[in-house]
């Protein structure tokens, strides 16, 4: 049931990449009117969130946030040396569903949907999908 999406992102060291237009894509294509859309990112050091997509320092911040929530700890055991980022992944999530009512995208008007990436720079991936 539905159709799978599946998108290669290229992400910067940390931050956010918008993928509502990715997003209203899939819609478009799937010719789904009524139903939901599920973004999910198969990843453990990246997530994905829903926020502000009118003030950019609003990312600024929800980085700095997360950074000094989960900062570098010698305490941490993986041997990776990337455990805050493991860590801002797991808050953050790995998926969200939006509606999808007569044809177009529940959102707000300053929400967006964002790729976090927390340990890049990588060449990630992100599944949407539509039913
Ligand atoms: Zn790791």
């Amino acid at each position: 049931m539905g159709k799978l999406y599946s998108f290669s992102i290229n992400t910067p060291k940390e931050g956010f990449v918008n993928i509502t237009s990715l997003a209203r894509e899939c819609l478009v294509d799937s010719g789904i009117r009524d139903g939901f859309l599920v973004v999910f990112v198969p990843h453990t050091t990246a997530a994905v969130t829903i926020n502000e997509n009118a003030d950019p320092d609003v990312q600024t911040d929800l980085l700095l946030g997360l950074s000094k929530a989960f900062p570098a700890d010698p305490a941490f055991r993986h041997a990776e040396g990337n455990s805050p980022a493991h860590l801002k992944a797991s808050v953050v999530g790995s998926s969200v569903t939006v509606m999808i009512d007569k044809g177009a995208l529940v959102l707000g008007t300053w929400q967006a949907i964002y790729f976090c990436e927390f340990d890049g720079p990588r060449t990630r991936k992100c599944y949407f999908k539509l039913a």
